[in-house]
């Protein structure tokens, strides 16, 4: 059975999740003190199945490789230049969680860094490991040494873990000293999540298209929360916007009529195009240092 999620993961009992809007079959709720969204119950049986799953989507991963290993390479090469400049590049360990087919440790192979990874889904780590034994199957925990990485990449990751809070906690623990934890989450301080806001509220709360539901993305974030987790060891050391609604949006277009595509087709790159001026796109890339 799944439980009601009624407290914030990261503000503990003292502060009850607030009604923001409902779905189907859970309700989305708010943290009064660190504004984070998540679903109520946070995951369903439906979720785990799938994670467990045979089939995790690889086909479409496999089509998108070429273009996800450029910006993994461009990020990559971006949080090097945010290390200290004092340890060398060839002594620099990282670790990718949820690493998935391994494309983003295939590139800091390329680069000449030490990496490895670590992932849930089984069929993934095999693919990750076809020729070389880098990624263990398994979540960050105990497994890893006290002080043992240089950079940890989480990208697009904190958003479906239950336990947000523990999962930084113990990446500040593997870190070593000064060392940093990389993620890249959507964002509420987002064009689209903003127009979805106004839609849900004129709707009464039937157009729930925040992105946030049971069996995906389980929590959004925002500057707020990341203010918290400053407070677990951690200092900003740069973040940055990124990604545009159109395929967000896109995404969501299987129920519409033809003549619906044609005119969002049309208004797509408008939108786009003002959520790069308005500095308002989907996702942050967000560093953290650990300050210990
Ligand atoms: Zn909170």
């Amino acid at each position: 059975m799944v439980e009601e999620q009624k407290y914030c993961e990261f503000c503990g009992k003292k502060y009850e999740g607030k009604f923001y809007s409902k779905g189907s079959n859970y309700t989305v709720l708010k943290c009064q003190n660190c504004d984070l969204l998540w679903s109520s119950p946070l995951i369903n049986e439906e979720y785990e199945n799938q994670i467990n799953s045979d089939y995790f989507g690889e086909d479409i991963y496999l089509s998108k490789e070429k273009g996800q290993k450029e910006r993994f390479r461009t990020q990559i090469n971006k949080v090097l230049k945010l290390y200290d400049p004092a340890v060398e590049k060839k002594s620099i360990r990282i670790l990718d969680i949820g690493s998935g087919l391994g494309f983003f440790l295939d590139v800091c192979e390329e680069e000449g860094l030490s990496s490895e990874g670590c992932d849930i889904n089984e069929k993934a780590v095999n693919y990750s490991n076809r020729n070389k034994n880098r990624t263990r199957l398994g979540t960050i925990d105990e497994f890893y040494e006290t002080d043992s990485f240089d950079i940890i990449f989480a990208l697009n990751l904190i958003e479906h873990i239950p336990h947000p809070k523990k999962f930084i906690e113990q990446c500040g623990r593997i870190l070593k000293p000064g060392g940093l934890l990389v993620m890249e989450t959507p964002i509420q301080e987002s064009l689209f999540h903003v127009s979805a806001r106004i839609g849900d509220i004129l709707t009464g709360y039937r157009m729930n298209n925040y992105g946030i539901n049971t069996n995906g993305h389980i929590y959004k974030f925002c500057g707020r929360t990341f203010e918290k987790i400053t407070e677990m060891g951690f200092d900003i050391i740069y973040k940055e916007k990124i990604g545009s609604p159109l395929k967000e949006i896109l995404g969501k277009t299987a129920y519409m009529s033809k003549k619906n595509k044609i005119i969002l087709k049309i208004i797509l790159p408008f939108v786009w195009l003002f959520a790069r001026v308005t500095n308002m796109e989907n996702r942050i890339f967000i560093v953290l240092k650990a300050s210990k």
